[in-house]
C-alpha cells in the first residue's frame, strides 16, 4: 500500500470549532498511526468570506493543540502551494480539460433566469435542478451570449440517471440516486473561482491524498465529487466520514449550547491534552472502558475501523471532568507551565518570576491542583496564597466565626503557631493537636475557623499544607486579622 496521505482542509471563515478540531485530530491520528503524512490545506477560494486573521487563528489553535502538520501553507512541501487561492491556474487547466472532453460546459444563465426556472419547477412540485439549458448550445448561440458580455460559469455534465455508490470506511456502501442528489452543478464560477466540490477533488488528487477523512456533513458532497474524479480520470481515494457531533438534546450543535470554539476553552483554562483526549472520544473509543488516555496511547489504539457510525454527543461536563484528571495527574512542571499565564493575568505572579517566586508558585499549584477543573479555577483557588486582600466567605463566617469563644480559640491557635519551630507539617499539626486537646474542643472547632482566617474559604487543600506554604509570618498576620474581625462582629 502507498504511504498514507491525509489532509485537514479548513475554510478560514471563523475560528476552529470542536467539530473541525475533531476532524483534524482524526486525520492527524491516522497519519501518526500509519506513519503517513498529514497535510494542511487552506480552502480560501470563497474570497468574500475569507478572513485572513481566521486562517492564522486556525493555524495557531492547531499548534496549541500540538496537531502539527507535515506540509501546509506556512511550511510548503512537494505538492504546494497549499492555499487554494494560489492554485487557480491548476483549476482552470483541469476545467479546460473537462470542457474539451465534453464533460463540462459553459453556462450563460443569469441569476435571474436561474431563479425564474427554479420557481417554475417548484410550482410544478418538482425538485429544483438545473434545466440543462446551456448543455447543448450551438457555436452561434454561444457567440451571441459572449457578445452580450455574459461571462459563463462552468458546469459539470452530470449523469441524470442511475446511482453513485460511495464506499466509506466508516459507513460502508452508501448509494445516492443521481437524479435526486445533484444536477449539472457549477465547478467554476463566472468570476473564475472554482467551487468547493471541484477544487477539493483537484487538490486531493494532485496532493496525493489517499484517504479523505472528513465530517459526515460532507457525505452528500462525495457523490458529486466522485463524478469529477471519474470525469478527470483520477482514481478514487478512500473515504471515511466521521460521525456528526450533536448537542446533548440531539439537536444540531450551536452557540446556545455554550462554548464550541477551541479558543474559548483555551481561555477558560482547559489543557490541550485534555481537549485532544476528549475530542478523540467523539466518535471513537478504544473498545473498552478507558477514557483518560494520553495522546501516545490514543495513537497506538486508533483505527478507522473503530470509528462509530452513530452521532457523538457533545458533553462539556465530560470534557471538564477529563480536564480535572489532567490537572491532577500531569507532571507538575507541565501544569505550572500552562497555568502561569493565568496567574500572571491576575497579577499573582510577576511576568519574569525570580527562582524563589517560582518555587513558591509551584508549591501552591501542587497543593491546590486536585479537585480543580480548569486553569481559571486553579488561579482563583490559589489567589489567597499570594495576597491577603480577600474577604471571608459569608457562609463560612456565619458557621465558623460567630461561634461562642471562637476569638479565644483562634488566639490560642495563633500563640501555638508562633512558638512552632521548625515550621513544618508535623510540628504545626502537633502544636494544633495540643491546643485542641488542651481546650477540650473538637478538631473542627479550631481547624475550620483557622482555614477561613488563612484563606477566606471553607474548602481547599489540607490546612497544614496551607499553613506551611504560607509560612509563620503570614499565618500570624492573617490570624490577627481574623481575631479582630470576629471581635468587631461581636461589638
Ligand atoms: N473546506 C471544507 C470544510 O471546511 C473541507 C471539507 C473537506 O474536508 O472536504 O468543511
Amino acid at each position: 500500500m502507498d504511504a498514507i496521505r491525509v489532509r485537514f482542509a479548513p475554510s478560514p471563515t471563523g475560528s476552529l470549532h470542536i467539530g473541525g478540531a475533531r476532524t483534524a485530530l482524526f486525520n492527524w491520528l491516522y497519519a501518526r498511526k500509519t506513519g503517513g503524512v498529514f497535510v494542511l490545506r487552506l480552502e480560501d477560494t470563497d474570497t468574500e468570506r475569507f478572513i485572513a486573521a481566521a486562517a492564522e487563528g486556525i493555524f495557531s489553535t492547531l499548534r496549541w493543540l500540538a496537531l502539527g502538520w507535515d506540509e501546509g501553507p506556512d511550511k510548503g512541501g512537494p505538492f504546494g502551494p497549499y492555499a487554494q487561492s494560489e492554485r487557480k491556474p491548476l483549476y482552470t487547466a483541469e476545467a479546460q480539460r473537462l470542457l474539451e472532453a465534453g464533460s463540462a460546459f459553459r453556462c450563460y444563465c443569469t441569476p435571474d433566469e436561474l431563479a425564474q426556472h427554479r420557481e417554475e419547477v417548484r410550482k410544478r412540485g418538482e425538485v429544483a435542478r438545473y434545466s440543462g439549458r446551456c448543455r447543448h448550445l450551438t457555436e452561434d448561440e454561444r457567440r451571441a451570449k459572449e457578445e452580450q458580455g455574459i461571462r459563463p460559469a462552468l458546469r459539470i455534465a452530470a449523469p441524470a440517471e442511475g446511482t453513485t455508490v460511495v464506499t466509506d470506511l466508516v459507513r460502508g456502501e452508501v448509494s445516492f440516486d443521481n437524479r435526486a442528489s445533484f444536477d449539472d452543478y457549477i465547478i467554476m464560477k463566472s468570476n473564475g473561482m472554482p467551487t468547493y466540490n471541484f477544487a477539493c477533488v483537484v487538490d486531493d488528487h494532485t496532493m496525493g491524498i489517499t484517504d479523505v477523512i472528513r465530517a459526515e456533513e460532507h457525505l452528500s458532497n462525495t457523490p458529486k465529487q466522485i463524478i469529477v474524479y471519474h470525469a478527470l480520470g483520477y482514481p478514487l481515494p478512500r473515504f471515511a466520514h466521521v460521525p456528526m457531533i450533536l448537542a446533548p438534546d440531539r439537536s444540531k450543535l450551536s452557540k446556545r449550547h455554550g462554548a464550541t470554539a477551541v479558543e474559548e476553552f483555551r481561555e477558560q483554562g482547559y489543557l490541550p491534552e485534555a481537549i485532544l483526549n476528549y475530542l478523540a472520544l467523539l466518535g471513537w473509543s478504544p473498545g473498552d472502558e478507558r477514557e483518560v488516555m494520553g495522546i501516545e496511547e490514543i495513537v497506538s489504539m486508533f483505527s478507522l475501523d473503530s470509528v462509530s457510525k452513530h452521532a457523538a454527543i457533545y458533553d462539556v461536563k465530560k470534557l471538564t471532568w477529563i480536564n480535572a484528571q489532567y490537572l491532577s495527574n500531569l507532571p507538575i512542571e507541565r501544569v505550572v507551565e500552562t497555568v502561569l499565564p493565568f496567574f500572571q493575568a491576575r497579577n499573582l505572579v510577576s511576568d519574569q518570576p525570580a527562582t524563589q517566586e517560582m518555587e513558591y508558585a509551584i508549591r501552591v499549584i501542587d497543593a491546590v491542583r486536585s479537585r480543580i477543573h480548569t486553569l481559571v479555577e486553579l488561579a482563583d483557588a490559589s489567589a489567597y496564597f499570594f495576597s491577603a486582600d480577600f474577604s471571608y466567605d459569608e457562609k463560612g463566617v456565619r458557621k465558623h466565626f460567630t461561634k461562642e469563644g471562637v476569638a479565644q480559640v483562634l488566639t490560642r491557635g495563633r500563640e501555638a503557631l508562633a512558638r512552632v519551630e521548625p515550621f513544618t507539617l508535623e510540628e504545626t499539626e502537633k502544636a494544633y493537636r495540643e491546643v485542641i486537646g488542651g481546650m477540650e474542643i473538637s478538631g473542627g472547632a479550631l481547624i475550620h475557623p483557622t482555614r477561613l482566617a488563612l484563606s477566606g474559604r471553607t474548602v481547599g487543600p489540607g490546612l497544614f499544607d496551607i499553613i506551611v506554604i504560607l509560612g509563620k509570618e503570614k499565618c500570624l498576620a492573617r490570624l490577627d486579622r481574623a481575631i479582630a474581625f470576629v471581635n468587631a462582629c461581636k461589638a
